[in-house]
């Protein structure tokens, strides 16, 4: 009887185990379909919400002035491409060099962009911007225009800490008929690429790869392969912040813009010579100056030695919200891969200026009229 009672029981166990195979294979086979069906193909980001829900993080901590909370920003993920950069940029610098009726302001035309395509630039598309073009064209303002945009005024101060001194007012030197030299104002792209011109260099975006010197982290920044002693350009003008060794930047020199905003930071410098021989810390540098010499120092704790094995220019752009954010485990660091691609159409010429020190110079001088005295 009991032998008789355990042959039942595991043919239902047997019977119980097959039912429940089956609803698995049959819950698997509608999910794909499902979930196939609602993901086609030719994907059409059109359809995409005007206001997607994307992941932003905004810190708010007590304002000591006003007993109100302030929010600070206290992540960027900036994926701007080289091509929307570039067409953002023309149309804003067209407009201001023709005197246009309407001017445009990059910064503003790409934290439009990035709502509509929810902060994704591998879904810009230039329909987008020429149709906001045409809307402002029309006599539409960009406040009407992004006042139901949730995310706008987030994208507008990121980009802005990120972009903020690239395009604007400048002075430089000019040649003219009689052989003399002057100086013209002008406005347009007032950032360099941080490789002097007529120097070879490679790069790819390497942002986010895995580093292990020291203890395990991510890289923050790019590196632009190229020869030993490839002139540094400064990208932006600035305050030296920082200019030393330091046991993974090797030579390094960290310059913040006037505004505050983006440090710069250029590492790996040459050994024996690694900077123009006359900056100093808390020195001001203009956009396009020599800075220091491409290299191959750091991952040391001893001072000037070789340690990296491929001679490079790490280029690094920490942005800083607030003051707080500086020197702490919430420290912002963009990728800067597509500015550096982007830049690319705007470097300074340089010449060896002192035989004696072997440094370099630019060749046409440049300045900021509101920000540097000459
Ligand atoms: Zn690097």
């Amino acid at each position: 009887m009991l032998i008789h009672s355990f042959h039942i029981s595991k043919k239902i166990l047997i019977l119980v185990l097959l039912f429940f195979i089956l609803i698995a294979i049959t819950g698997s086979f509608a999910f794909f379909y499902f979930y196939n069906s609602s993901q086609p193909d030719n994907f059409d980001d059109t359809s995409l919400p005007e206001e997607p829900i994307i992941d932003i993080e905004i810190d708010e901590t007590p304002d000591d002035k006003n007993n109100d909370t302030k929010k600070i920003i206290k992540w960027v993920d900036f994926n701007v491409t080289a091509d929307a950069l570039n067409k953002t940029a023309t149309l804003d610098i067209t407009s201001h060099q023709n005197k246009e009726e309407i001017k445009y302001n990059w910064i503003e035309l790409l934290a439009y962009l990035a709502c509509k395509n929810g902060g994704n630039f591998k879904n810009f598309k230039s329909s987008d911007l020429d149709n906001l073009v045409s809307k402002l064209q029309k006599g539409n303002t960009m406040e009407d225009l992004t006042s139901s945009m949730k995310y706008y005024n987030y994208y507008l101060e990121s980009y802005s800490a990120v972009l903020g001194g690239m395009i604007g007012d400048y002075c430089v030197e000019v040649t003219n008929s009689e052989n003399s030299k002057t100086y013209e104002e002008k406005y347009g792209l007032k950032a360099f690429l941080p490789i002097a011109k007529n120097y070879s260099f490679s790069h790819y975006d390497d942002f986010g790869n895995s580093r292990s010197y020291g203890f395990k982290r991510v890289h923050l920044g790019n590196d632009l392969m190229g020869s030993i002693g490839t002139p540094v350009i400064a990208v932006e003008s600035g305050v030296i912040e920082h200019l030393g060794w330091n046991q993974y930047g090797g030579w390094r020199i960290g310059i913040r813009s006037f505004d505050s905003k983006r440090y710069y930071y250029y590492a790996h410098l040459r050994k024996n010579h690694p900077y123009n021989n006359s900056l100093k810390e808390g020195m001001k540098v203009n956009a396009g100056d020599v800075i220091g010499y491409l290299g191959m120092t750091g991952y040391s704790i001893k001072e000037n030695v070789n340690n990296i094995n491929v001679p490079h220019l790490h280029f690094g752009m920490q942005l800083i919200f607030d003051e707080s954010q500086v020197d702490s485990p919430n420290e912002i660091w963009i990728d800067v891969y597509q500015i550096i691609e982007f830049l690319k159409k705007n470097r300074s010429e340089v010449y060896m200026s002192n035989k004696d020190t072997k440094d370099y110079d630019r060749k046409v001088d440049f300045f900021e009229s509101n920000l540097v005295s000459h």
